[in-house]
């Protein structure tokens, strides 16, 4: 087979450098070892994040100079409406600065203390929308998403008898919707197949429970469902897209994901109380129904690049490049996430640095030697993400220690991936070297982001 190619030439550049490596080891000293902490322009390959952090394509910077920014009713508007609409077959579309803000919306309009919200896999923002409200947001991922080396296709799937019974424990009048989250972002960016959509929905519709999609990855999730799914080779992105909005009462968004732009978002659904309640809100915290959180040239960005997310060319190569990094570290033996996610790859922190105990935070001593090793800027998500405190105020370790590398939209080539994998294969031949840590400040919602650690 033929190298797979960008399907792309790049037009413009922007300069990165890798500073050196006792500048490094300064810079993390100074950023409390929290590499939210530290200076973009310190970090040589920066895989933080696939949020935002995407190369727009000419299309879309053409279509920006077009922005029509009327207060209210603008073009702009009516294009992204219609965009929405096409793909998503939601009636009322409310555009947000991005996808926190479509949660918040949701949870502030429609959750109650105590309710609980059932998910594959919470979003680290989703979480402390539900929980900043008084909910309570449980994951109930397949046991396939708990093995990290199985290779299944859709390892992103609700586990339904989970679902079944947590509905029955709870009761519907503590679940005012249930959510599935495509790709599982949190799962280690694992799809989740038509048929585990439909099965959710069957069950939910039993109890007269609504589904929300949160749809960050969707495109990510219609290209896997039509590799991997039988009955939808021949299919269109967008056709799948539509079939797995069609099962949903609703979505939120991030458009800094599968939007392909540096910012936005948005929440739709067809209900008409919701949507009274959902704009009320909008008006209050993002702005005029046609606008929201956004400038008219965002809503045009966006309405260009969501459709870019779906072209089946767009998608291979987004694909090989997640597959290239899989499979390099796969013939060195390095302990990841199989079979790789659709935005990134995860390592398992757990196998990777065995010697470090899960309240040590593996993860975070693994992220911070690919930044020493290489400038290398990845995440840690394990128990200092989504680590919790049980009854006693004792702390409990997540699940898994991952650590994500994840890959902006067309920003980095093959010649990145490859001194990426000489990094990585660096810092594991030397495994033995990375240390723990303890935390010596956190906040009290979503720790991961200002937390400062020491080490032990
Ligand atoms: C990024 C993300 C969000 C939140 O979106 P923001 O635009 O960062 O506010 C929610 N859910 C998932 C799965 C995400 O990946």
């Amino acid at each position: 087979m033929r190298t797979i190619i960008e399907p792309f030439r790049i037009k413009m550049t922007e300069p990165i450098h890798l500073i050196s490596q006792s500048e490094r080891i300064e810079a993390l000293k100074k950023a409390h070892n929290n590499v939210f902490l530290l200076a973009a322009e310190d970090c040589c390959i920066d895989l933080l994040t696939d949020s935002g952090t995407g190369a727009m394509s000419a299309k879309q910077w053409a279509a920006l100079m077009l922005g029509d920014e009327s207060y209210a009713g603008s073009r702009s508007w009516k294009k992204f409406k219609s965009t929405v609409k096409n793909i998503t077959g939601f009636s009322h579309v409310f555009p947000t600065h991005q996808g926190r803000a479509a949660e918040g919306i949701l949870a502030q309009t429609q959750i109650s203390p105590n309710d609980v919200i059932p998910n594959n896999s919470h979003f680290d923002t989703t979480r402390a929308n539900i929980e900043f409200v008084g909910g309570k947001a449980v994951n109930l991922l397949c046991d396939e998403g708990l093995n990290t080396t199985l290779e299944s296709p859709f390892k992103g799937n609700m586990h339904l008898e989970k679902l079944k019974k947590c509905i029955e424990d709870v009761g519907r009048a503590r679940i005012p919707f249930c959510m599935m989250t495509v790709t599982n972002n949190t799962g280690g960016g694992q799809p989740v197949s038509m048929a585990n959509i439909r099965a959710v929905k069957e069950i939910l519709k039993e109890y007269d429970i609504p589904l929300i999609i949160d749809a960050c990855r969707f495109a990510e999730n219609a290209y896997f469902i039509r590799e991997k799914e039988a009955g939808y080779q021949d299919k269109p992105l967008l056709e799948i897209a539509q079939e797995m909005f069609s099962y949903a009462d609703g979505a939120t968004m991030s458009c800094k994901k599968d939007g392909l732009a540096n910012i936005g978002g948005f929440l739709v659904c067809n209900d008409d109380q919701w949507a009274e309640t959902f704009q009320n809100a909008l008006i209050l915290r993002e702005g005029f129904p046609t606008y929201g959180g956004l400038a008219g040239r965002d809503l045009e960005v966006i309405s260009v690049g969501l459709m870019e997310a779906l072209e089946y060319d767009y998608q291979v190569y987004r694909h090989a490049t997640v597959e290239y990094l899989g499979n390099k570290l796969r013939e060195r033996g390095i302990p990841h996430v199989r079979p790789v996610g659709g935005h990134a790859v995860f390592l398992d922190a757990r196998a990777f640095v065995s010697h470090v105990p899960p309240l040590q935070y593996p993860g975070i001593g693994l992220v911070n030697a690919l930044y020493i090793a290489g400038g290398v800027r990845g995440v840690e998500l394990g128990s200092v993400m989504f680590g919790k405190f049980n009854k006693a105020g004792q702390e409990v370790p997540a699940p898994l220690e991952l650590v994500r590398l994840a890959f902006p939209r067309r920003v980095y080539t093959q010649s990145h991936f490859d001194y990426l994998v000489e990094i990585i294969q660096e810092v594991w031949e030397r495994r033995s070297e990375i240390s723990g840590y303890r935390i010596t400040y956190q906040p009290k919602f979503l720790r991961h982001f200002t937390s400062h650690f020491e080490r032990v």
